[in-house]
This record gives structure tokens, sequence and C-alpha cells, in this order.
């Protein structure tokens, strides 16, 4: 069929229809899709948790190598990866859609597919949303709405000079992953932390609920620009030791030297959705065996400081000076 017709056919509010038919009633949900607004009755006690996160085709995605299935699933999975880095509990999500003329409607069937099994996977429900024709590219927004006991709210402005700075999983891949697939490659196993990265949900509640982070973010514009961000709110500097990386056996094949630009593209490459959290130093026993549990690697990576400078250092000792620093819509930093 041409492109888009099937769509026309359809029109917005079948499409909505279609959605609408594949969803189940929703735990705490009194209304879902179909009126004005949804309603849900929050958890007594419990903090509300919102974020949203927008997906651009052309500025976040290509549609030239990403599946839809995977798009969906990272369409949510760099959502709930907000709610992760709060220590939070992702509940609803909203979807609103600016769909171009030409999109196919199988396109789309598979896109909200991937979004609802990840969504799924980690009990989180479909409650609403906006649906547009689009005059340029797809772009698809979505809103979280979790929940959190008010003290295991982990902010980005608790780390202290002599915490330790630790790290889920390795980072590097999905950077990796993204290269190659711009390389025209099709078939590597660091494509799929690129194509589909799943967020550390279960990890960001273990740690907050045990309170062992005194600052948390999830890794989305690479370890420095994020690191960045909790130094900036803490006022507080840190030195990265660059042996101590997290760097996956896949990784290790691609760069079995860590070169300058192994380093940039762990360290700056973006879109490793795993946890950067700072700990004190009493706490840190605490870190492996909970994480453990989950299945989940930690890594220190380095030691935050009082002096307000972030270095990273090499295996001699002596600060490495990386060219690319992270992600930045604005400046076009990371672009190749
Ligand atoms: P309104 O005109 O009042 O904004 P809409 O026609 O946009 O209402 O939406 C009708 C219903 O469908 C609402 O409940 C809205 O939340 C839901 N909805 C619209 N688009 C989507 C979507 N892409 N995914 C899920 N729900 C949607
Ligand atoms: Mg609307």
């Amino acid at each position: 069929m041409t492109e888009g017709k099937e769509l026309r056919k359809l029109g917005e509010f079948g499409l909505i229809d279609r959605i609408a038919r594949q969803l189940s009633a929703g735990k705490g949900v009194v209304l879902g899709i179909g009126d004005d607004a949804a309603a849900f009755t929050p958890s007594p006690g419990l903090l509300s948790l919102v974020t949203t996160d927008m997906l651009i085709e052309g500025v976040h995605f290509d549609l030239s190598f990403c599946d839809p299935l995977s798009l969906g699933k990272k369409a949510v999975s760099v959502n709930l990866s907000d709610i992760a880095a709060m220590g939070g509990k992702p509940r609803y999500f909203l979807l609103s859609l600016a769909i171009p003329p030409t999109m196919t409607l199988d396109f789309l069937d598979n896109c909200i597919k991937g979004m609802l099994q990840r969504a799924e996977q980690f009990g989180v429900q479909l409650i609403g949303g906006d649906t547009c024709s689009s005059p340029g590219p797809l772009v698809l927004t979505l809103t979280v709405l979790g929940e959190q006991s008010p003290d295991s709210l982990v902010r980005r402005s608790g780390a202290r000079p002599g915490d330790q700075v630790c790290v889920t999983g390795t980072i590097g891949d999905s950077a990796l992953g993204l290269r190659l697939l711009q390389q025209g490659k099709r078939l590597d196993n660091a494509l799929l932390r690129h194509l589909d990265p799943v967020p550390r949900v279960r990890e960001g509640q273990a740690l907050a609920e045990a309170a062992i982070p005194s600052a948390m973010i999830d890794l989305s514009d690479g370890l420095l620009a994020d690191l960045g961000h909790i130094l900036d709110l803490s006022s507080v500097g840190a030195q990265i030791f660059s042996e101590a990386l997290p760097l996956s056996d896949i990784f290790r094949e691609h760069f079995p030297t860590v070169t300058e630009e192994a380093l940039s593209l762990a360290l700056a490459g973006g879109e490793d959705y795993e946890l950067l959290f700072t700990v004190p130093p009493e706490e840190i026993p605490k870190v492996f065996p909970l994480l453990d549990k989950l299945g989940t690697r930690a890594s220190i990576v380095g030691i935050i400081t009082a002096e307000r400078k972030l270095a990273v250092i090499g295996p001699d000792g002596r600060e490495i000076f990386l060219h690319r620093k992270g992600f930045n819509h604005f400046t076009n930093e990371n672009k190749t």
C-alpha cells in the first residue's frame, strides 16, 4: 500500500482507538484513554515524579537504521531512565505523537508494540497522550509519572568530597554501536546497546531505598557531561580514573588498547542509560552485594574532590585531556 495511505484512512481517532484497544485496565487508573484527561489514584504518602523526553527523527534516531520495535522500546527506556535516576518507581505514561504523512501504519504499529512491551516489563501503564500530523520529522514525546517515598529521593546535589563515583554496567557500547551503524554495519552486538538500551529502574530503586547514593544521575549525554551536572549542583569536583572504567568485552574487541578515541566514546559518547552515583566511603561495601542480587555489575570509577575541577587521570597518574566533552544539542558537540 502507498506510504501513509492506511493511516489517512484510519484517521486520528482510529489510531487512538487502535492504541487504546491494546491496553488492559491499569492498577490505580480511574480514567485512561478516552476522556479529556486521565485520572489515577496516587499512592498515599508518596511523592509524585514526572519527567518528559522527546525523540525526534534526524536528531535522536535515524529511520534508515532503526527498526520500529526497538525505537518504541527505546522511547520508553530513556524516559524510565530518568525516573530510575531519582530512585523512583515508574507507574504511568503519556504518549504524544507527531506523525509525518508518509509514515506507514505497520511502522507505527510496531513502534507502539515496542513501547507497550517495554512499559509492561516495568509495570508502567499508558494512560493518554496526543496525536497530530507533522509536516516534518516523526516526533515521539513521552511523559512518565512515577512515585517515590519522600525520604528516598536521590538528587543531583548531594555529592560530597571523599565520596566514591560509581557506575552500573558498562559504558561506551551505545556510542560504539551508533558509530558502527553510521558506517553501515548491521551485525554487531554493540548495536543492541544503542538501539535498545534497558533502563536501570530496579537498580535505582534498590540503591535509593537502601539510602546508599549521595547523588545520582542517568547517563544520557556521556559520563563527563552527566557527572558535570552532579558536580555543578553539589559544588564539588571529581577525578575519574581511566583504568577503572567498565568497558564491555565487545568494546574491548573493537579497542584492544584504550586509545583516546576509545576513551572519548566511553566518557563522552552518550546514551549509555546506566546510572552514575556517588557513595560515601562507609556505604561502599553495601553497593556490590545489592547490585549483584539484581545481576548488575557496579564499578568505582573515581572520587569526588573539594577542588571544583573534573579531571580524567591516566594509568601514569597524569591528567588526560579529551577533546569531546559530551552531547549538547545546540553546540552540536559529538555530532560526527
Ligand atoms: P483532546 O482533544 O481533548 O486533547 P484528544 O482527541 O487529543 O483529546 O485525545 C482523546 C483521548 O485520547 C485522550 O484521552 C488522550 O489522552 C488520548 N490520546 C490521544 N493520543 C494518544 C496517544 N498517542 N496515545 C495514547 N493516548 C492518546
Ligand atoms: Mg489532544
